[in-house]
């Protein structure tokens, strides 16, 4: 299996950001990290290690003694797109409708007419006990069919208009509505009574798998490139060089919550990741002051997906910034901090992708549209380390389905090694 082969298996298994956590650490698994409990002391003496949280996840090499610093590559494990209500069970026209809110900023368009599974974690009692599962329902049962042409003659002049509360519920069913109808479904997958199901956290998703497009198959056409793309390159990433020498320790922080703003228990604003460097310093017998020091030498690579010059709307790209799919990890700059990197970082890296013989791009947003953001400048924030923002560059970022060049799969992977063994 190639990087890519396997990249684009870990996207299949991992329609929300529960089950990219899951696949995230059976990947990890196979180069003997070990989940260890948040809960209780950390593993002190040398260790392969992560920690999971929801959709959140850190892992780290545990040398002994301690390298002075942490490499930290982070990237975010959830994606925009449609999730279930509390009360979904609803219905229109003799049509039985589940109710969705909307996660973060997807192109709506995209979600029409497309054969969406179901997916997620659900909250089940088991006699005194609450546990958390996972659930994946890949048949096609949620459907948004768009609003026939004749009905809407105005699409082809002024555009797709939708409504968000009005327009994207989708059907899955014919007859009355009826309330419990969702939970009954859940709890049938789960072979649980329905009364055991307590509460969910349940997405739709779509239910074509990844595919390579293109005439030489050199392109990715899928779900949640952004950034599950970043994900798993940095999980294969991690995994090859385990057991290499690392001279800062190497850490992999997979976040929740990009798509909303990172603040939460398990997003970039959050306390995770900085409580459990701390914990990684005290267990490896360093003081609160040589921690603070390791942090000032330490440096943050945040991966997520960058914009490729589109092909039909080169207009909207920087011309002197152009972004070429298939030619390299792209460097993203932003002088009002939408991304972190600065002369620190950006020189660090192109040191790391030079004696790696590894292409560069470099991404600059047009001065009259507003620039998106990432979990760099947060995580740079939050621990005050030189962070540089880059990304595998790709094309309809935050459809339903996005594309990719095959090749930048190997150019981040090689890339996020590099940073972890160079030095
Ligand atoms: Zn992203």
């Amino acid at each position: 299996m190639t990087a890519l082969d396997d990249v684009l298996a870990d996207l299949e298994a991992s329609p929300t950001p529960y089950h990219a956590v899951a696949r995230a650490a059976d990947v990890l698994g196979r180069s003997g990290f070990r989940e260890v409990d948040r809960r209780a002391r950390l593993p002190t003496g040398p260790g392969r290690h992560l920690v999971v949280e929801g959709g959140a996840l850190v892992a780290w090499v545990q040398a002994e003694p301690l390298p002075a610093g942490f490499v930290v590559v982070a990237a975010h494990t959830d994606s925009p797109g449609l999730r279930v209500k509390s009360h979904p069970d609803l219905g229109a026209a003799g049509a039985q409708q589940v109710g969705v809110e909307v996660y973060g900023g997807p192109l709506l368009n995209s979600w029409l007419d497309r054969d969406l599974g179901l997916a997620g974690r659900v909250a089940v009692r088991t006699g005194g006990r609450v546990e958390l599962r996972l659930v994946r329902d890949d048949a096609p049962v949620l459907r948004v069919p768009q609003l026939a042409i004749h009905l809407d003659r105005e699409v082809a002049t002024t555009g797709l208009r939708l409504d968000p509360q009005l327009h994207l519920t989708p059907m899955w069913g014919l007859g009355a509505p009826r309330p419990g109808l969702l939970a009954e479904h859940v709890a049938r997958l789960l072979d649980v009574a329905p009364e055991a199901v307590l509460a969910w956290d349940l997405m739709a998703f779509d239910t074509q798998p990844p595919a390579l497009v293109g005439r030489d198959r050199d392109l990715i056409a899928s779900a949640r490139i952004d950034d599950q793309l970043s994900v798993f390159s940095g999980a294969h990433a991690l995994g090859a060089v385990a057991g290499a020498t690392h001279p800062r320790t190497p850490v992999l922080a997979l976040y929740d919550h990009e798509e909303v703003g990172s603040e939460s228990a398990t997003g970039a604003a959050g306390a995770l990741l900085g409580q459990v460097l701390e914990r990684i310093s005290l267990a490896g017998a360093r003081d609160r002051e040589g921690h603070l020091a390791a942090l000032a030498s330490s440096v943050v690579v945040s991966a997520d997906g960058a914009h490729a010059t589109h092909p039909n709307h080169p207009d909207r790209h920087d011309p002197a910034h152009r972004i070429a799919l298939n030619a390299g990890v792209v460097v993203k700059r932003n002088a009002k901090q939408r991304y972190a990197t600065d002369a620190i970082s950006e020189g660090w890296l192109r040191a790391v992708a030079a004696d790696a013989g590894l292409p560069l791009q470099t991404y600059v947003h047009r001065n009259d549209l507003p620039c998106g953001s990432t979990v760099g400048p947060m995580t740079a924030a939050a621990l005050a380390v030189p962070t540089v923002d880059v990304g595998a560059p790709q094309l309809a970022m935050h459809s339903i389905r996005e594309t990719a060049g095959a090749r930048d799969v190997e150019h981040l992977v090689r890339l996020l090694s590099a940073c972890w063994t160079w030095g």
